[in-house]
């Protein structure tokens, strides 16, 4: 094959740039190249359908793809990208030519140092169909790492009347993400649903016996458990690009129009890529949803109109769903710093709003405040003063 857009990756990233390609008015081929066998499916899913629910919710049906002109070729891998001769070849010896290149392979899920029946990890349908199958048969699980993931994992798990124990090493886990004191409100998340929590706590050994598994804990404490979740990180899929002479420091470098630096025609997108985002005034990865989505259509514009690029500035945006928390979280959050917090109980919702020296609004919070997360982002998105912000959600709360 020769010519046309090939995109390699076949989840969020690869798929929406596929789509956005057909939307802009791409005539040309598209190809997308995608390691697993299944039809493009969505991730976040995962870890908050019901268990008794799919979690398969498609990026791309079969009739979709046959409309858009969209050539998938699935369970094949590519194992090396050729820059000079525009190829890349894939695990079955076939190579494939293209005019633009749009890298989009993400990230897999941090091996788990433990391994046996029970014991998972969560990225794709194949991990969440054997952990959904583990939690249905389980009373008993151990989630090891409280992040995003071992969160929603939890929080799903305890809906099935299922007992929970998280270990993180970090005494407050999400304090990396939102600092000490909302960090706290999200430990007592968890305990407030009955979770056992062993934070500042780690994992030492794992061991299959006939009444469970066991996880022997680094305050010299055992958990005994039917199942165990690993949600420790993710590592990114470059092995294929090493020898491209592409420079992959923590993903893949671009400027931000997505063109990958000093190489021609090729662009990435998603979690692997690391975009300058002039707003930061730094290259900086996300790997999260929405930004897959919004470079995807910044991409497929800058293939479709190369003179013209635009660039892709985001306020970062990230939700997650923790038992009754729908939380939202824009920008860049300065975890050291107090942000300013407006809270209300019965029912409960919260806004938090960090602010930069210079008095904008430079990152938010919420839970449960579709309102407040509207404006909030609006505001940062503007660069607009964080006092003003505060003023008018103190107001929202004291109508309410
Ligand atoms: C369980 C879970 C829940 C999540 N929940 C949220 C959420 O609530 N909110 C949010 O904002 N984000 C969430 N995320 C993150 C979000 O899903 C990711 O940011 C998003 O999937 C990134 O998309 P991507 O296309 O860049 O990469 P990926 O989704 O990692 O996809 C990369 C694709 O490339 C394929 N691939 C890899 N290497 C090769 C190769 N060499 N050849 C061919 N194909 C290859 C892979 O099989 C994969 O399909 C969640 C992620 C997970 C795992």
């Amino acid at each position: 094959m020769s010519g046309g857009v090939l995109v390699v990756g076949g989840s969020v990233g690869g798929i929406r740039t596929a789509r956005a390609l057909r939307n802009e008015g791409y005539v040309g081929r598209v190809t997308v190249v995608e390691a697993e066998s299944e039809l493009p499916y969505d991730k976040p899913p995962l870890s908050k359908i019901p268990l008794d629910g799919d979690a398969h919710v498609p990026l791309l049906t079969a009739e979709e793809t046959r409309e858009l002109d969209i050539e998938l070729v699935m369970g094949r891998t590519a194992v090396e990208l050729r820059p000079q001769d525009r190829q890349v070849v894939l695990d079955d010896g076939v190579v494939l030519g293209y005019d633009e290149l749009v890298i989009a392979t993400g990230a897999a899920a941090r091996p788990s140092p433990w391994t046996g029946p029970g014991v998972h990890v969560l990225r794709t349908i194949a991990d969440a169909r054997a952990l959904r199958a583990s939690l249905r048969a389980a009373s008993r699980l151990l989630v090891v790492g409280a992040g995003f993931i071992g969160a929603e994992v939890a929080s799903l798990a305890r809906k099935q009347g299922i007992e929970v124990t998280i270990v993180d090493p970090a005494p407050i886990p999400m304090a990396r993400v939102v600092g000490d004191g909302l960090g706290r409100h999200f430990s007592q998340l968890h305990r407030a649903h009955g979770v056992d929590t062993r934070f500042g706590t780690m994992v030492d050994t794992i061991e299959h016996g006939e009444g469970g598994i066991t996880a022997q804990l680094s305050d010299g404490s055992c958990v005994l458990v039917d199942a165990v979740v690993v949600g420790i990180g993710a590592v990114l899929n470059t092995r294929w690009l090493e020898s491209s002479g592409l420079a992959l420091e923590d993903g893949v470098e671009c400027d931000e129009y997505g063109r990958v630096a000093g190489a021609e025609n090729i662009f990435a997108v998603g979690d692997i890529a690391r975009w300058y985002q002039p707003r930061q005034g730094k290259a900086a990865r996300v790997e999260h949803w929405t930004n897959a989505v919004e470079q995807a259509n910044c991409l497929a514009r800058n293939i479709v109109a190369p003179d013209t690029p635009v660039a892709h500035d985001p306020v970062a945006y990230v939700w997650s769903d923790q038992y009754d928390w729908k939380i939202h979280l824009f920008g860049t959050r300065d975890v050291t710093g107090d942000p300013v917090v407006v809270e209300q109980s019965e029912p409960f919702r919260l806004a938090a709003i960090w602010q930069a020296a210079d008095g904008r609004a430079s990152g938010g919070l919420t839970v449960n405040w579709p309102k407040a997360s509207v404006q909030l982002r609006r505001t940062i998105a503007a660069g607009g003063p964080a006092g003003q912000v505060h003023a008018q959600l103190v107001d929202a709360a004291a109508k309410a």
